[in-house]
């Protein structure tokens, strides 16, 4: 599969790995679909950086979990460009608290988001991704560290790692694959955010690699993915997370 006239969904890539993955497969010359919910204008510059380096891009406005807006994100990226080849489900928040302190609003806005999100852009994709298509799911290192304060966000990650399987084996036939990366801390708004700077140092710290993983770096591996030297990996996790686990 060479990227040449081949068209990818990048939800939640106004910013942070999002935006590094749009940039990333843009180059590799993929027609590249920048996703948002309300950073509008962090979608169109980008937009407009990918066009400026020579690559193709549209901004397409849709909260991943509205169902309806899902499907006419499709349709129209349907319209602009024939067809869609790749999806990488990127969209995401977190949101920390022990079990104990989760109230509903926490659980309830990552389910919305970080899982029925998903679960909306999959079943769409599932019916429409042409033959030689690639899915790219989110997950996190946290399955797998499970560390105290993740107990909700994680299982959203955990449940999208149980989507990719079923659906990696759902999809037979189809020449479509459906992986998992699953970043460890990464130096977006979403990992920083609200951590004093040596709780930050301290994370950092935890890998062998002694740093914080980059958008680049994770853009890299999904790009691998979507490319041709991916084409034999199909319903796994990839951890990319510089060894923390
Ligand atoms: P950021 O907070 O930096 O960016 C999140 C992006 O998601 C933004 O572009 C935002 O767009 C978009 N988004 C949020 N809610 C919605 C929604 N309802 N519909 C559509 N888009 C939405 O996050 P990261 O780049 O750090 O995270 C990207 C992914 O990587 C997430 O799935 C996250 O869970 C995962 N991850 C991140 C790690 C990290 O350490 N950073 C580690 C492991 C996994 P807008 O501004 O328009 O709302």
């Amino acid at each position: 599969m060479t990227a040449a006239n081949k068209v990818a969904i990048v939800t939640g890539s106004s910013r942070g790995i999002g935006a590094a993955i749009a940039q990333r497969l843009a180059k590799d010359g993929f027609s590249v679909v920048v996703n948002f919910a309300g950073s509008a204008g962090a979608a169109d510059e980008l937009v407009q950086r990918i066009e400026q380096a020579g690559g193709r891009a549209i901004a397409a406005q849709a909260d991943v979990s509205d169902a309806a807006a899902v499907a006419r994100m499709f349709d129209a990226v349907e319209a602009a460009y024939g067809g869609i080849d790749v999806l990488v489900n990127n969209a995401g928040i977190m949101k920390l608290a022990t079990l104990a302190d989760s109230d509903d609003a926490l659980f309830d806005s990552q389910i919305a988001i970080n899982l029925k999100g998903p679960f909306n852009t999959l079943r769409e994709a599932s019916r429409r991704l042409r033959s030689g298509g690639r899915i790219i799911n989110l997950s996190s290192s946290v399955v797998g560290m499970y560390q105290p304060g993740y107990a909700v966000y994680a299982a959203t990650k955990a449940g999208v790692e149980a989507m990719t399987h079923v659906l990696a084996k759902e999809l037979r036939g189809r020449d479509i694959t459906v992986n998992d990366v699953a970043p460890g801390p990464t130096a977006t708004a979403l990992f920083l955010d609200g951590k004093p700077q040596d709780v930050v140092d301290r994370l950092a710290k935890l890998a062998p690699l002694e740093r914080l993983g980059q958008p680049e770096d994770i853009a890299a591996v999904v790009a691998m993915l979507a490319g041709p030297d991916g084409a034999w990996i199909n319903g796994q996790t990839l951890r990319a997370n510089g060894g923390i686990i």
